[in-house]
Formats: C-alpha cells, structure tokens, sequence
C-alpha cells in the first residue's frame, strides 16, 4: 500500500516527473532563508577569486531540497553536477571512476552518505583534501602507493542522520548546513509554482489548504497537488480552491496537519496505552510496523516540529495540542 504522505523520492514514474518541476536557479529556491544566504556568499567569493565551493553537507529529513540544492549550486557555478549515492559506491572502484571522470570545479553530490563503505570513505579523505586519489598497486612488500592528482572538485555530501557520520569525514567539509521544515506560507509558493509548470490552476486558498498537510516538505506538497489536480479534472472543477483541495485530501486520508496513519498511531498509543507517555522508541516502533530509525528520522521530526510530541531522556511525550488533535481531553483538564 503506497503512502502519499511519505517524504521519500519515488524511483517510478513520478520520480522522472519531479526532475520537471525542481527549480533550476537560485531564485526558483523557495525559503530556506539561512542555507541560501550562506551559499550566495559562498558562491560570490569563490566566483570572484575563481577558485570552488568548499565541500559542504547538507542534512535534514528528505524531500526539503538537498538534491536541489547541489544542482543549483554546480549551475549558478556553471559547471556539471554528478549525482549518486552511498548505496550505489560500495567497491572502491565506483568511487574511483567517478573522481578521475570529474572536470574541474565539477560537483559530485553523495546522497545518503552516512552510509559510505568503509574503503570509500577512505579514498575520499585525500580526494576531499588535496584532489588526490591514492592507489595501492602491487601485494605484499613489493605494495607502493600511487597518487592521482584529481580535478578539485566540490563534495556535496547530504544526509538524513548527521549524528552517523565518522568525525574525519564530518572534519572534511567546510561548510555544515541544515535544512529545516518550510512555513506553510512557503509551501504554498512553491504549490502555486508548480501548479503553473503543471498547467493547472490553484487559487491562494487551495494552494494553502494543500500546504498546510504537506508536513513542511516541499515533495509531499507537490505530490498532493497533483492527486488533488486529479480529483478536480475527475469532478470537471476548473479550479482548485479550498473546498476541492480539502475534499480530495479527506479523500486520500491525510488529515488536516498532513499526519498519516503511522503518525496518529503514535500519538494514539501514547496517549491511550501509555497515559501520555513517556513511552520508549522500541515500544512506537513495535506499534507502528516501522523501523525505529524511519521513526526517528520522518516521523518524530515533524511531530515535534508542530509541537506534538517531545523527547524526554525517559522516552517520547505526548504534549496538550496532540490529544487535542486527536480529540481527547488533555491530563490536566481530565482531573479538574
Ligand atoms: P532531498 O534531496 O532533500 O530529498 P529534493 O531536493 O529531491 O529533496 O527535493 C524534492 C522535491 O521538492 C524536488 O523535486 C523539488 O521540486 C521540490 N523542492 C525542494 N526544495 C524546494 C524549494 N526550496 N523550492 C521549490 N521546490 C523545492
């Protein structure tokens, strides 16, 4: 059963249709304030002195702009951008083939590179260092050490778990940046963006009622948009405004703040099993069917990012504006 609400990049058909309607420049970027005042002047120096961007990594959960990001920068710098993943480098030599292919002030984007290979990891270091790769040839004691010289190159590295990068890689990058949730009023920029790249229309109410329950991650806004284009072709409605945009949605099940089965589930378990929590990562995970790391890393984020669940060091609270999302009455008031 496929999950609409999940951040994570489809490999089918509406994967190749995301490349469309990802920005292409700068100015296309919506919000993430910081990360694009950092990069302007990363970008601004390293163009006036000729020289490239340091390595920089990015972290956050997925669908908030990571790979988009890396593609603007290598075109704002006008060079290419070359993307792959940890999963797919796992014998030195695809590592090896990339590097020595990479034309000067190339960008090399590694998704999910908290999970390189130990060897890969180990031939990045002195490629990120000095644009050097260095081969062993030979076994035993006839062994030497040959070195490349490589193009420089700018490294960037994304991930959804920073905490799980060794620290000599971490050390490597120059420049460490977050991505964080976007505001409802810049999802709703990038719904109204996308719905004119789709030849649809949105007004500003539609595109906000989508963009409150796209959980701050532009990918799930630009999905519901188009299940909600196609519920409103469906019902021959010519614009899609508040009431279509909540109809579909309420068709397709996800609730007003964009939480989805596995999310209330959470919430449902602490509050009603639990008395509010706090109750451990294991016992959610058992409770849910997830693993605890997608737990950690989709779910929770945007629970505590609207301000209904906290961490405490015994476990994960459910706070007032959670049971009252799930229509129950707070502790407190329960004793009163
Ligand atoms: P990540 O690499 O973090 O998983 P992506 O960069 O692949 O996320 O972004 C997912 C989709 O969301 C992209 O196809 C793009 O269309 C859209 N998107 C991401 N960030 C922005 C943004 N700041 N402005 C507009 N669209 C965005």
């Amino acid at each position: 059963h496929e999950n609409i609400l999940q951040p994570d990049a489809a490999i089918n058909e509406e994967g190749r249709q995301e490349e469309s309607i990802r920005p292409q420049r700068f100015a296309d970027y919506i919000g993430q304030k910081d990360l694009k005042d950092v990069l302007d002047i990363a970008i601004e120096a390293a163009k006036s002195r000729g020289e490239i961007i340091d390595h920089l990594l990015l972290y956050g959960p997925p669908g908030l702009g990571k790979t988009t990001m890396a593609m603007i920068l290598a075109s704002e710098m006008g060079v290419n951008c070359k993307i792959t993943s940890a999963p797919a480098l796992e014998r030195p030599r695809d590592i090896v083939g990339l590097l020595v292919n990479l034309k000067p002030g190339d960008v090399l984007f590694v998704d999910e590179i908290h999970r390189l290979s130990r060897m890969t990891e180990e031939i990045l270091y002195p490629a990120m260092e000095d644009y050097r790769l260095d081969i062993t040839v030979g076994k035993g004691s006839s062994a030497r050490i040959r070195s490349i010289p490589l193009s420089k190159f700018t490294l960037v590295g994304a991930t959804t778990r920073v905490g799980a990068l060794t620290s000599p890689l971490r050390e490597r990058f120059g420049l460490i940046q977050k991505l964080r949730f976007y505001e409802v009023d810049e999802l709703s920029r990038i719904v109204i963006r996308t719905a004119e790249l789709l030849k649809t229309t949105v007004n500003c109410s539609g595109a906000t009622e989508i963009a409150k329950r796209s959980r701050g991650t532009p990918r799930i806004a630009n999905r519901l948009l188009k299940r909600v284009r196609d519920y409103a072709e469906v019902k021959s409605r010519t614009e899609i405004n508040e009431t279509v945009a909540a109809e579909a949605l309420q068709l397709f099940q996800v609730d007003p703040c964009g939480l989805d089965w596995t999310d209330r589930k959470m919430l449902s378990v602490i509050i009603e099993n639990f008395n509010g929590g706090p109750v451990g990562l294991e016992t959610l995970a058992a409770a849910t069917g997830e693993d605890t790391q997608t737990i950690e890393e989709v779910y929770e984020p945007y629970l505590m990012q609207i301000g209904y669940l906290s961490r405490t060091p015994r476990g994960r609270v459910a706070t007032k504006a959670a049971y009252q999302h799930m229509g129950f009455k707070p502790p407190n008031e329960q004793l009163s």
